[in-house]
């Protein structure tokens, strides 16, 4: 009707739909040469360890920054690299340029490396992960790769097998997103994983309302149960991370830490983990 009384909505809508297209079409070849180029690099979070400050490991983050476009957040290209069938690709280089990283860093810091739920279809996935551990020469020990429970609503059998394969070869597995999902329990307590990241959104709010803090004990609570070490995700401040250690907490990582820096910036931050964060922990033992 609107189309028929005046051309000009229609024609809108029209050269509206062309450029998103045009625009995507434009970001798929920008990343397509990203990729080629290794453009997009892994960034590195600390994961700090609540009970003694200590940096305990690293968990690598993708990043590109584009010549115009500016930096592109892994929310948009790594949903991308699924839809156009690159994400394997992404994955491997990414994961081989973070095991170089980390063959650099003490043995005694971990890295986390996520995967992404497609790549969970894969039963070739363990012999790629286990290919490159042995090209860059890091310890399986070392390695811990996060899932977040959408693998487990696609093809539980197939996850789970890979899942298997996995840990079979010493690699640690941590459910990521925790409480954002579908949280089937069952599950989470079948699959055996060892470690649980407690999702970022759940501690908005967290010092000052009392429902929310019990919410975070009482999955705290449940890792312990379950004899699984926990990670609170999205630490902002050092009234979070005061509270998240009195309910024990063994693993923090968030934003009051420190937000994912390149490699260099990582490897410098190491010397200084003693000192440094020991700084960080009279904080929290002040608060
Ligand atoms: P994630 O694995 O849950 O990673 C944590 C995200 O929370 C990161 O966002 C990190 O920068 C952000 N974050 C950490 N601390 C704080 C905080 O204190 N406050 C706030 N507001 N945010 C915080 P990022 O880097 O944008 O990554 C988003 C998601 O993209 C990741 O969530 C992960 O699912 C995915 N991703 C990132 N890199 C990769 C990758 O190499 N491979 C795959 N498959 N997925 C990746
Ligand atoms: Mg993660
Ligand atoms: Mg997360
Ligand atoms: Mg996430």
């Amino acid at each position: 009707y609107v189309a028929k009384k005046n051309g000009e909505p229609f024609t809108q809508f029209r050269s509206g739909m062309l450029s998103l297209l045009k625009e995507k079409a434009d970001l798929e070849e920008a990343f397509r040469s990203a990729l080629k180029n290794d453009e997009i690099v892994p960034h590195y979070q600390p994961l700090i360890d609540l009970g003694t400050g200590r940096i305990q490991g690293f968990e690598a983050l993708a990043r590109w920054t584009h010549n115009s476009l500016g930096s592109i957040p892994p929310t948009v290209f790594i949903p991308l690299a699924e839809e156009i069938g690159l994400i394997g690709e992404l994955s491997n280089r990414l994961f081989e340029r973070a095991c170089l990283d980390a063959t650099q860093w003490p043995a005694d810091i971990t890295l986390s490396f996520n995967l992404s739920p497609t790549e969970l279809t894969d039963k070739a996935l363990s012999n790629r992960l286990l290919q490159t551990l042995s090209k860059t020469g890091l310890d399986a020990r070392r390695l811990e790769i996060e899932i977040t429970e959408n693998v487990l609503i696609q093809d539980l059998a197939t996850a789970t097998s890979i899942l298997a394969d996995i840990h079979a070869a010493g690699i640690r597995i941590a459910l990521d997103d925790f409480g954002t999902g579908y949280s089937n329990l069952a599950q989470v307590s079948n699959l055996q994983f060892d470690r649980i990241k407690i999702d970022r959104s759940l501690l908005a709010g967290f010092v000052e309302n009392e429902r929310q803090k019990k919410v975070v004990e009482a999955i705290i609570t449940f890792g312990k149960g379950l004899g699984v070490p926990m990670t609170a995700e999205g630490i902002e401040t050092v009234g979070q991370a005061t509270q998240l250690q009195n309910i024990g907490c063994a693993c923090g990582q968030g934003f009051y830490f420190g937000r994912a820096i390149p490699a260099e910036d990582a490897f410098k931050l190491l010397p200084l983990r003693d000192s440094e964060l020991s700084n960080r922990l009279d904080l929290i033992s002040e608060a």
